[in-house]
């Protein structure tokens, strides 16, 4: 058997610590993709490992039809942490699925059809949010998808006003597009798009799962903009590095969400883990630390790149570097010279999402390599392929 999907990078890596990890070789790698923002705290975190392992020992799954302690903590931690009043849950597994959750609910509870989604926006991979994820090359195999869904340019409160009428379930968005390039919303935008569905009874969806949990410098990125939207799906770095999504919903989504479920929902692990990274989060004021970090990262990301840049743009720790190459290529120079790891954001976007945790340090290494590879101080290397993820 050969497992296939995705194409395997030249490194294998055998475990991980804080913002490292090691290959099999024992060449430490510097994470500064918190490989796809999963691990907030750092690969391996000890109170993460603790509560997964510990709970693992005593009951590793039961149905979610039972009530078990751990998933009772993690909906009291988070019902004290989501946005607005959000006082609902639904427990996944994955930031496609508590989407998918959030579009079915937004149906039931508006009793109307049409979504409204960005361009550039990227909600996940199963039929019904890949109908609301923009990208042409991962829609048009599967098609046909949902056909009632608008996309309208992200940033563009008068075309989303156009857009959102009387037959539209939701409008989803991110409050800075991820997958997309790194494009932030506005205060403005994010407002106007709070208004709008307002006013047609719209659901005003969130999608944080790459924004939230401290990312931006926040809990979660609707913060900045004093907006709470009626559902916000979190996923990613929710239980530090294992699988889980949450779709959090105001009373009115919640009540009229229509029957929902899924075997693993809120599985007694998971929960343990989630509950255990949050509390991490809330007592070491993790999003203030991101923040500050983020503002040290984008001043010496300025000051060293200049013009070898064309911009460079984000919130917190969710930076964007537009390169004026292929990112591909620059993110292998730096994995193969530099021991850096990032991620892309397209074609000519450098995507950095590195564990809230991180010092200094860490910053500075990063910045000189960056620099190293953008001002061609490197070798020249041969042989690029077109790798993806
Ligand atoms: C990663 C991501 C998803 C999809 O999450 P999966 O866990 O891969 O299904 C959805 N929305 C955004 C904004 C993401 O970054």
């Amino acid at each position: 058997m050969t497992s296939f999907v995705y194409s395997q990078k030249p490194i294998r890596i055998e475990r991980g610590e804080g913002p490292y990890l090691y290959g099999e070789d024992g060449t430490e790698y510097l994470d500064f993709g918190a490989s796809y923002a999963c691990v907030p705290l750092g690969h391996s975190h000890p109170a993460v490992t603790a509560a997964a392992t510990d709970q693992l020992e005593r009951l590793t799954y039961v149905q979610g039809s039972y009530p078990v302690a751990a998933r009772d903590a993690l909906t009291e931690g988070l019902s004290g942490l989501a946005p607005g009043d959000a006082e609902y849950v639904w427990l996944c597994n994955s930031g496609t699925e508590a989407n998918e959750a959030a579009l079915k609910f937004a149906r039931s509870a508006t009793g109307s059809t049409k979504f409204v989604a960005t361009m550039q926006g990227f909600h996940g991979r199963t039929m019904g949010t890949l109908s609301t994820t923009w990208k042409k090359k991962y829609r048009e195999p599967f098609e046909p998808l949902i056909e009632d869904v608008e996309f309208v340019p992200y940033g563009d409160a008068e075309a989303l006003d156009e857009a959102v009428d009387e037959d539209t379930a939701g409008f989803i968005v991110e409050p800075i597009q991820g997958e997309g390039g790194i494009n932030p919303g506005t205060k403005k935008y994010l407002r106007a798009a709070r208004e709008i569905t307002d006013e047609a009874g719209a659901a005003l969806i969130a999608d944080e799962v790459q924004t939230g949990l401290g990312r931006t410098g926040t809990l979660w990125a609707t913060e900045h903009a004093g907006v709470t939207p009626d559902v916000t799906t979190s996923a990613k770095g929710l239980a530090n590095g294992l699988p889980i999504g949450a779709t959090m919903c105001k009373e009115w989504i919640a009540e009229g969400a229509g029957p929902h479920g899924s075997t693993f929902s809120g599985g007694p692990v998971v929960c343990a883990a989630a509950d255990a990274t949050l509390s991490v989060l809330e007592d070491e004021d993790v999003p203030a630390h991101a923040a500050e970090t983020g503002e040290y990262l984008t001043s010496e990301l300025d000051a060293a790149l200049g013009d070898a840049v064309r911009e460079i743009r984000g919130t917190g720790l969710m930076t964007g570097i537009e390169v004026k190459r292929g990112s591909n290529r620059v993110l292998r120079d730096l994995a193969i010279d530099h021991s850096v790891l990032a991620l892309p954001a397209g074609r000519t976007v450098l995507r950095l999402l590195p564990p809230l945790t991180i010092e200094q340090e860490h910053v500075d290494r990063v910045v000189e390599a960056i620099s190293a590879t953008l001002t061609g101080e490197t070798a020249e290397t041969a042989g690029t392929t077109e790798a993806t993820r």
